[in-house]
């Protein structure tokens, strides 16, 4: 079966969006292969989003296929804290962005509900929370030029500036340029001093996901994808990191993990994270192409503390979204905003040289120094955070401290430009690439964009056994 029919079948030509009901559907167990079985055995690196989407595919064409996963769990960066809360409290991934695409159709596929979180975001201005509408009223201009840009990101074709530059360039007044980096590059995981503006606007023109954010109010995104991918669950060999992949024999693949147990071989999908690749936590023998490699330092994967706190009742506005601070955190967000009645909690990311500040501190430091900025923004009698502030609902998670993660998401650094198709160029057409960081439609660093990114890889590998 050749190529186009493939992708016909597949349905990978389609919009992202529209991918997912038609794998399951069109590719359920029990529907024949496309070809005749393929004799060898593909090995899947990590079991992410990007491999547990990888692997699904792969085994609707009777392939034979396994995923070695370093962790004792699925999932990687979409990952579940214990049940503190009355709703899923996500360590990792917890927004769906955008109606449109393969991760919110397969959800809603599950009968999962989804809330859409309205926009209502809160910025501090000079150390003092105000909505947008009453900036504007104002009007605070340096607010409103921030805003502008914002909006107008996606037509930026200027030079190839960090996101900061770019910001001094168009003249946005200091004290508002938290505007642009806690909406921009907060949740992107970076800070706008190493993120490429034109990286952030070739995305947003790229980006074919659908509009809106939302949570998933019943179900963690764990428990999501455990269910959207409960075929290939007993595929999964856990607690086997490889750190080593030996294909100098041009027939067989040779990994080994960190027992000194070896899996052999024909081709590989690897998933792990950039941070991973660049830790040089996998060994290659030969020594991986330059091509591949070079890509790496024009991407970035910046440090990433999550942290959740929790008070007794909420200091803020009850229908703020979203708090914009110069803090530790740049952007605070409200996960139970439409999923409980009470909305007593904040969670933030705190990223890059936010997070570069924080180390070496402990979690009750970093709790104190994030409540003290809280303090000042809500100053009644001394300090409403801290004196509403309920320690035991709260938690601090660092990504970066996570050995087979090592931070939080991609993005593009300057000159980053098509960075993500090099690094993602097949290897012999026996290596293969999948992951956010590998994304190409402008949605690297989320959940969609790993599974698009399994998507590709798989097509790559479909084109070489299924033809051979
Ligand atoms: C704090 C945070 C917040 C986020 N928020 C959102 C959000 O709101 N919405 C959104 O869509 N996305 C969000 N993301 C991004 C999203 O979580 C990721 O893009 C996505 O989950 C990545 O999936 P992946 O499969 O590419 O990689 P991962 O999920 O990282 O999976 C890679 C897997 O490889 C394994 N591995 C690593 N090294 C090895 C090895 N040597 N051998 C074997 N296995 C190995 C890891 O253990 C891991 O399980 C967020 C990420 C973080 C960290």
């Amino acid at each position: 079966m050749k190529r186009r029919e493939i992708l016909q079948k597949l349905a990978l030509a389609v919009p992202a969006g529209m991918m997912f009901p038609s794998l399951i559907n069109s590719c359920a167990p029990k529907d024949p292969p496309l070809q005749p079985v393929y004799e060898g055995k593909v090995i899947i690196i990590g079991a992410g989003a990007a491999g547990l989407h990888a692997a699904q595919l792969i085994k609707n064409q009777n392939v034979s296929v396994e995923i070695l996963e370093a962790s004792s769990l699925y999932g990687g960066r979409v990952k579940i804290n214990d049940p503190f809360f009355d709703f899923p409290q996500e360590q990792g991934a917890d927004y769906i962005y955008g109606n449109s695409n393969i991760w919110y159709n397969g959800i809603k596929d599950k009968g999962i509900t989804l809330e859409e979180i309205p926009k209502k975001g809160s910025f501090v201005m000079d150390g003092v929370p105000a909505f947008e509408a009453d900036l504007i009223a104002q009007p605070d201009n340096d607010f409103i030029n921030a805003q502008n840009f914002v909006s107008n990101l996606i037509n930026y074709n200027g030079p190839d500036l960090t996101l900061q530059n770019a910001v001094v360039s168009a003249q946005i007044a200091q004290r508002a340029h938290h505007v642009v980096e806690g909406q921009v590059a907060t949740p992107a995981g970076a800070t706008y001093n190493n993120m490429s503006v034109k990286g952030i606007s070739d995305n947003l023109k790229n980006w074919d996901g659908g509009e809106g954010r939302y949570f998933s109010t019943n179900q963690s995104l764990v428990q999501v994808l455990g269910s959207l991918y409960n075929d290939v669950l007993s595929l999964i060999k856990f607690n086997t990191p490889i750190t080593n992949i030996d294909y100098t024999d041009p027939t067989n693949i040779i990994l080994t993990d960190g027992d000194g147990n070896t899996h052999e071989c024909t081709r590989v999908i690897l998933t792990v994270p950039l941070a991973v690749l660049k830790s040089n936590a996998i060994n290659f023998s030969p020594a991986l192409p330059l091509v591949n490699t070079s890509a790496w330092n024009r991407i970035g994967m910046s440090g990433g503390i999550k942290v959740t706190l929790s008070f007794i009742s909420n200091f803020w506005d009850k229908s703020t979204t979203a708090i914009y601070t110069e803090g530790y955190a740049r952007q605070y967000y409200v996960p139970g905003i439409v999923r409980t009645n009470s909305n007593r909690v904040l969670s933030a990311l705190i990223v890059g040289d936010q997070a570069d500040a924080l180390i070496g501190k402990s979690d009750e430091e970093i709790v104190q120094l994030l409540l003290a900025d809280l303090d000042a923004i809500y100053p009644a009698q001394g300090g409403k955070a801290s004196k509403e502030f309920n320690e035991a609902d709260s938690y601090i998670f660092d990504w970066s401290k996570q050995e087979y993660i090592k931070g939080a998401q991609s993005y593009l650094l300057v000159s980053g430009t098509g960075a993500a198709a090099q690094m993602s160029t097949p290897i012999q057409d026996r290596i293969f690439w999948a992951g956010e960081a590998t994304a190409l439609n402008g949605n690297n660093a989320t959940v969609q964009g790993a599974m698009e990114s399994a998507d590709r890889a798989a097509l790559e590998l479909f084109d070489v056994i299924l033809e051979s």
